[in-house]
């Protein structure tokens, strides 16, 4: 056993076995997953090898991975920071360069001043200077082009970003790439 028992997550399925979302991952504690398991309200996909916990009357295994059993629709996607961020693959908007979210803001591309509202439709990432230079203009006055007019995505657009971000793969644990990516072992 590798990592301490404390640490490990549950990756959750929909019914169809794919995760409930990617974007944030769906996951939740083990200890969350088992009660869940015998509560019967969900189906223990797989458990991680090796890994038991003690009771005074038996060993109980560790779910690595469960699977809703009715079928959940996606819900609204939340206008948040990230969700924004992620939308725009963390490229700022207007000269395209890829950033950290500490290095990204938020542009309003109708400005607040002149009626534009905080919504999907109005809000991009946008860095630093391009921020600056655009202050309270509208991107023609400042002299600036969007890369992609702003619109409010999907739950299935979120996640196809989500899997396009490098570097996302460290926190996976290997027992749920099976589910995450269908070429998972050729990728090895
Ligand atoms: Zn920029």
């Amino acid at each position: 056993m590798n990592a301490p028992v404390h640490s490990l997550r549950t990756l959750i399925l929909n019914a169809d076995m794919q995760p409930l979302s990617y974007a944030p991952l769906s996951v939740c504690s083990w200890q969350q997953a088992l009660v869940s398991v015998f509560q019967d309200r969900v189906i223990q996909v797989k458990a991680y090898d090796d890994v038991y916990i003690h009771s005074a009357s038996r060993d109980y295994e560790v779910p690595a991975v469960i699977a809703l059993k009715k079928y959940r629709q996606r819900k609204h996607v939340a206008f948040t920071r990230y969700n924004v961020f992620l939308r725009d693959k963390f490229q700022c908007q207007y000269c395209g360069k890829r950033l950290p979210a500490k290095d990204l803001t938020f542009d309003h591309v109708v400005p607040r001043c002149k009626g534009g509202r905080s919504e999907w439709t109005n809000i991009v990432s946008c860095c630093g200077p391009d921020n600056l230079r655009k202050g309270s203009k509208t991107p023609a006055q400042a002299g600036l082009k969007l890369l992609r007019k702003p619109y409010a995505p999907t739950g299935y657009q979120l996640d196809r970003a989500a899997q396009g971000l490098p570097g996302s793969e460290n926190e996976l644990h290997q027992t749920w790439m099976d589910f995450l990516y269908w070429d998972a072992e050729l990728r090895e």
